[in-house]
């Protein structure tokens, strides 16, 4: 059955999935969604024997409907292959009482490669497909692993650019290494004076800005998103939830039809809402576990229905989510509103004028598949120190916020549901933060001093991706204000 996508701003209007893609964001700023959620056409059972390559293609062919098969199984090769360390691309470690959903396997050793790294495939096809002559610039605002995981992606794909823009001051030693250091004609990489929401702030503004637009066409370019906003980056995501409860089953761990929890650290809203998608599609999860770090507007949203950005914006040890704006929220909020555009456009434009908006009592009872729960800095280092003692596992700060949050959950709910847990990068690419929590001298070592110790204690082997950094030279160390942000663009593009 085709699925076609509208925005969540106006009521009518349709698009096919590559135009989708293709355009990121629709053109009244809202994101687009499918008009229904399909489901799954194959059996747990059938799924339980598949690869991930496999997986992935049982669930994007179900969105990506006006992509052929050999289309989409081309993309799923060129992503899915020995650019991640291991054949299960996305494996499940039993610790402590729960599955911890390995999602950083990949280039970048961070969740964001599950998806970007399919990204350009699924991109230079929707092009093809539209007969898009011009080049394609991709413009990405990011909190650290998307910039990386997005340059990994683009970098020397023929007919694209990729342009990055940071918080010079809210990304992790590790991640700006990652970024400055990257390679590819084709990569520009940003800093900017302010913090995540002033970039992506900064990157909508120009998706909407019409002027340049023209300008952009008359010199042969024209934008498109990596963000997580792009369906493109959803739908991949959709995939591993899919695979994890396949091979829990195939594993003998669930029960036919078992139900299982879902806790995902959580940031700008779109790998928790790929799960919600999942469960849509048919898996059975029941609660959906949505994990905050210190910038908890999401918990006080699910605890309240009043989401707030009025707020002080706190600089934690989980940087990726560090937001006070969850895009991919605007997603859930059309759906709970009987999927009325018009009153989600309302809200988002009250987010925008006044910072907030609330929902009506109609809406929250249909979050009742979502709970909202938090972790402080100190509880966040406890849990890494706890989980490390108890069972020898070492996890990231954004993993250590999700696990914290289901501990917490599981006391004061008593559901005892078994539960998987996203886990979103590598302790590598955190190491500081992680050695802070695990070793007393951490402060008097080096980053790579502190990485070698992480790989003693921890006898995890050190990736690649980190080897790499070691000696790799800065390539990058442009820095702008806020409002040049424009200004830099067109510099980079030679467009007047
Ligand atoms: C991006 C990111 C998150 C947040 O994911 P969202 O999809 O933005 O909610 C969490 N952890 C890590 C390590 C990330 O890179």
């Amino acid at each position: 059955m085709e699925v076609l996508y509208r925005s969540t701003r106006t009521p009518e209007g349709t698009v096919t999935a590559s135009q989708a893609i293709l355009k990121g964001l629709a053109d009244d700023g809202g994101l687009f969604v499918p008009q229904q959620i399909p489901h799954l056409d194959v059996t747990m059972e059938q799924l339980a024997g598949m690869s991930y390559q496999e997986t992935a293609y049982e669930v994007m062919k179900l969105f990506l409907t006006d992509f052929t098969e050999e289309e989409l199984k081309n993309c799923i090769a060129k992503a899915y292959d020995e650019k991640f360390d291991t054949k299960e691309i996305a494996p499940l470690k039993k610790e402590d009482g729960a599955y911890y959903l390995e999602l950083f396997h990949g280039a970048t050793i961070a969740f964001k490669d599950m998806a970007l790294s399919i990204l350009p495939h699924l991109l230079t096809t929707s092009a093809k497909k539209n007969h898009v002559e011009n080049e394609i610039v991709i413009l990405t605002a990011t909190s650290g692993d998307t910039g990386k995981a997005a340059l990994a992606g683009f970098a020397d794909v023929p007919g694209t650019r990729i342009i990055v823009f940071y918080p010079k001051n809210g990304v992790s030693p590790i991640q700006e290494k990652q970024m400055v250091t990257q390679k590819g004609k084709n990569t520009y990489v940003v800093a900017i004076r302010g913090n995540f929401d002033d970039a992506q702030t900064g990157v909508k503004k120009m998706f909407g800005d019409k002027e340049l637009a023209k300008e952009m066409q008359e010199s042969g370019f024209q934008f498109s998103s990596a963000n997580s906003i792009n369906i493109g980056r959803l739908v991949p995501q959709v995939v591993y939830y899919v695979y994890a409860y396949a091979k829990l089953r195939a594993a003998g761990e669930l029960a036919e039809n078992e139900p299982i929890n879902v806790v995902v650290p959580t940031g700008n809203f779109g790998n928790i809402l790929a799960a919600y998608y999942a469960k849509n599609m048919g898996v059975p999860i029941a609660k959906l576990i949505c994990a905050s770090n210190d910038n908890k507007v999401l918990y006080d949203f699910f605890q309240t229905g009043e989401y707030n950005r009025n707020r002080e914006f706190i600089l934690t040890t989980s940087p990726s989510m560090d937001i006070l704006i969850s895009s991919n929220l605007e997603r859930l909020i059309y759906k709970i509103a009987g999927e009325d555009a018009v009153k989600n456009a309302e809200m988002m434009k009250s987010l925008t004028t006044e910072g907030k908006y609330e929902i009506t009592p109609k809406m929250r009872e249909r979050l009742q598949d979502f709970t909202g729960g938090f972790a402080t800095e100190k509880e966040v280092s406890d849990e890494i120190a706890r989980v490390y003692q108890d069972t020898g596992y070492v996890m990231d700060t954004h993993t250590a916020v999700a696990s914290c949050v289901y501990h917490k959950y599981q006391e004061q709910s008593g559901d005892q549901t078994k539960t998987v847990i996203a886990s979103t990068a590598s302790p590598y690419k955190f190491t500081r933060s992680v050695m802070d929590a695990l070793h007393k001298d951490s402060k008097n070592m080096t980053d790579f001093e502190l990485v070698d110790e992480l790989s003693r204690i921890s006898g995890v082997k050190v990736p690649a991706a980190i080897e790499e950094i070691r000696t790799a030279p800065v390539l990058h160390d442009t820095v702008v204000e806020t409002a040049e942000m424009k200004n830099a663009v067109k510099k980079i593009l030679g467009v007047k």
